[in-house]
């Protein structure tokens, strides 16, 4: 009795009625559904009402667990007698096609995937990964379908590893002051997957396009050249850290090798995070060891110090004495003999013109895709051994694409 009001309160459907409520042996509750009197089936090829042609077997869909006990709804599908499509399925308005799980529970489980891993949810609601999966796939394209992408200012472009660093991801996010979410993942971080972004967003949305962030990557830049050269394009700190990081970790790992041949390797043993943290990071374990590794005046150690200078070109004010800060760390670095940040150097006076863009759109580049980066890495983790790129390209949007939801979702959600 109980379980019919609340399923009538909650998902009540004209042509149809909740029947007979009991204890399945093990557990489970289920629940009959018959067609209500005189309704006719709806053809699943045309979506009108037809005569019935037979009744097959009894079929079971999962619904939304209560009081966390699953819940099964048994229905026997009848066929329609169609003249345009022929014999054919009706179609029944809590499920799709051939699931073996409601419209409903689907969307249960995609909103529980914003919080738990995937095989987490399976194991919890007795379902399969692939169930789980399907669903937030399911509302992850019902949520792009509806999603509102006009009015779209700023974008950042980012790229994220995956696949244990053999390949990469391309990841399009909105930067604007008031909206920040991801608008598109591409496979790989080649000219064609920027093309790919910019076909799909289209020409009114381009064209209205003032500002975009983006790595150093030549592919990148190239193709922001061609499609989007009306827009103000900048190279923001996180991405120039992140390669003088990455820099530093070569004179680092190389001057390790170096000191364990002549039997001093201890110095550099374990300062791997010490190093490439940032200040404001840093525990006071890092600053002992950074001390150590100054102290014994060590090459790697004078690039930490270099980068820590590099860190004041983001604090100007003015775009010319800003320039000027990067004309004279270059020269200093030039001179260092350092050969991986030499390279580095290289890199920031060739895009010179890009990081001082910098300056003149402040408000939204500063750490607005790092902190989305980080998110996006989160999500990465959480699937860790997704293989597929449909399943990591789906994982991203839920949890990062702030999509809409199916407004029926909030009564049990
Ligand atoms: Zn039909």
């Amino acid at each position: 009795m109980l379980v019919k009001t609340i399923l009538n309160h909650i998902e009540k459907h004209s042509s149809f009625v909740y029947g007979a409520v009991r204890f399945r042996e093990g557990g489970p509750i289920e629940v009959e559904v018959r067609p209500r009197r005189g309704a006719r089936p709806v053809c699943s090829g045309c979506s009108r009402r037809r005569s019935v042609y037979d009744t097959m077997a009894q079929r079971e869909f999962q619904f939304v667990p209560l009081w966390g006990i699953a819940v099964f709804l048994l229905y026997s599908m009848r066929r329609v007698n169609c003249r345009p499509c022929g014999v054919r399925v009706e179609s029944v308005p809590w499920a799709e096609g051939k699931r073996r799980t409601t419209i409903s529970f689907e969307w249960f489980l995609a909103i529980w995937a914003k919080r738990l891993s995937w095989s987490e949810i399976a194991q919890i609601f007795g379902t399969s990964w692939e169930t789980v999966f399907r669903s937030v796939e399911r509302a992850v394209d019902w949520g792009r379908s509806h999603a509102d992408y006009s009015g779209i200012e700023a974008i950042g472009i980012d790229e994220i590893q995956w696949k244990f660093g053999q390949t990469y991801l391309t990841l399009v996010y909105q930067i604007d002051v008031n909206v920040r979410r991801l608008i598109w993942v591409g496979e790989e971080r080649t000219r064609q997957t920027l093309h790919a972004f910019f076909d799909w967003f289209g020409a009114d949305r381009i064209a209205a396009l003032r500002f975009i962030c983006s790595d150093m990557w030549k592919a990148y830049l190239t193709v922001i050249r061609q499609r989007a050269a009306h827009c103000l394009h900048i190279l923001d700190r996180f991405h120039i850290v992140a390669h003088l990081s990455k820099a530093i970790d070569k004179v680092r790992a190389s001057e390790a090798r170096a000191l364990s041949k002549r039997g001093r390797g201890e110095l550099l043993k374990h300062s791997r995070w010490a190093i490439l943290r940032r200040p404001e990071n840093r525990t006071e374990k890092d600053d002992l060891k950074l001390a150590d590794i100054v102290r014994a005046n060590l090459r790697t150690a004078r690039s930490v110090l270099l980068r820590e200078d590099l860190y004041a070109l983001w604090t100007y004010h003015s775009r010319s004495w800003a320039g000027k800060f990067i004309d004279a760390w270059c020269r200093k670095v030039m001179r260092s003999r350092i050969e991986p940040l030499k390279k580095f150097a290289r890199m920031l006076r060739n895009h010179r013109e890009l990081i001082l863009n910098w300056f003149q759109a402040k408000a939204l580049s500063s750490g607005i895709v790092e902190g989305l980066n980080g998110k996006a890495k989160l999500t990465m983790k959480r699937a860790y051994g997704f293989r597929t790129f449909r399943a990591i390209e789906v994982a991203l949007y839920h949890t990062l694409a702030d999509l809409p939801l199916l407004d029926t979702v909030h009564k049990f959600c």
